[in-house]
């Protein structure tokens, strides 16, 4: 098998191995179902599904274990394999792995890097906006490659995961096109309704290019999307937020605020030009407002 078969085959165990986690519906916060698998290699070391129960490899045999209900897959299985070496092995979670500390201990981010895993796979980012993409930030600061899933194994973790994605689900709110002088009103543009605005922030950076803006690190740019259809996952572009992003002509920066993301393809930028001829600076672009479900 190469090496792209031995990847697609352990994502694949991980996208079929989350299916096992005990899917609630009742419940009205439903938690994520999440699979894990870690190998070394075409060797498979582990896996493990969230709530569920897992299998680790002895040397010998798969042998299998259980882990509290409330641990988190990755944190389950690396307790598992402690004291083994884990430099060079490689991790495929479906979801996002975690970047928030939790009450009893590190977060599963941060407990993969400790570990010494040369590289994750990652199904989907973390619908959640206030983290999503938090992980590839703190994977990228530690040396560690980060891939994603094929795109069918991708949607189908997504599917199986349904209810936990719809409290985070986007819709389409709002789009069109505008044009605005950004060296004037304070090169700011406001979109969206009141109480949801996006202030969005623009600075000069020459003709055919444009600089945007966001002081709280929500500004990110879509790395060659050419349309919004093909940003099915806005925050995964978050992964290594700046204040301020470049986009040229074509391309397509996003902002974000605590209800959702604007997206923002840049069709035009004309620099402010005085003397004989003199002319304003124009900005103009297409975008497309993405609200959460959850946010009224
Ligand atoms: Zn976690």
């Amino acid at each position: 098998m190469s090496p792209e078969d031995v990847h697609y085959q352990f994502s694949r165990l991980a996208v079929d191995k989350a299916k096992l986690c005990l899917s609630r519906i009742a419940v009205t916060n439903p938690p994520p179902r999440v699979g894990v698998v870690l190998a070394r290699d075409s060797q498979l070391l582990g896996w493990y599904a969230k709530s569920f129960g897992g299998q680790f490899f002895d040397g010998d045999a798969m042998v299998n274990f259980e882990a509290k209900p409330s641990a988190h897959a990755e944190q389950a299985l690396l307790e598992k394999l402690d004291g083994l070496d884990l430099r060079g092995v490689v991790a495929y979670v479906t979801l996002e792995p975690c970047t928030k500390k939790r009450g009893d201990g590190l977060c599963c981010a941060d407990l993969l890097v400790q570990a010494g895993i040369s590289r994750v796979y990652i199904g989907n980012c973390d619908p959640n906006p206030d983290v999503g993409g938090l992980a590839w930030r703190t994977f990228h600061a530690a040396g560690i490659e980060v891939c994603d899933f094929p795109p069918e194994l991708r949607n189908e973790a997504r599917r199986d995961n349904d209810p936990f994605f719809r409290k985070f689900h986007f819709s389409v709110r709002e789009s069109g096109e505008a044009s605005f002088d950004y060296e004037s009103n304070n090169h700011t543009r406001t979109l969206g309704p009141s109480g949801r605005e996006f202030e969005t922030k623009w600075f000069e950076c020459g003709d055919g290019s444009i600089h945007g803006l966001d002081y709280r690190f929500n500004v990110a740019i879509a790395k060659n999307c050419t349309s919004f259809e093909q940003i099915d996952d806005p925050a995964r572009w978050f992964e290594d937020s700046y204040y301020t992003k470049t986009a040229r002509e074509g391309q397509i920066i996003i902002f974000r605020n605590e209800m959702g993301y604007a997206l923002i393809q840049i069709i035009r930028v004309i620099k402010k030009r005085t003397g004989l001829i003199a002319n304003n600076a124009e900005l103009r672009f297409r975008y497309q407002l993405r609200y959460s479900d959850g946010a009224a």
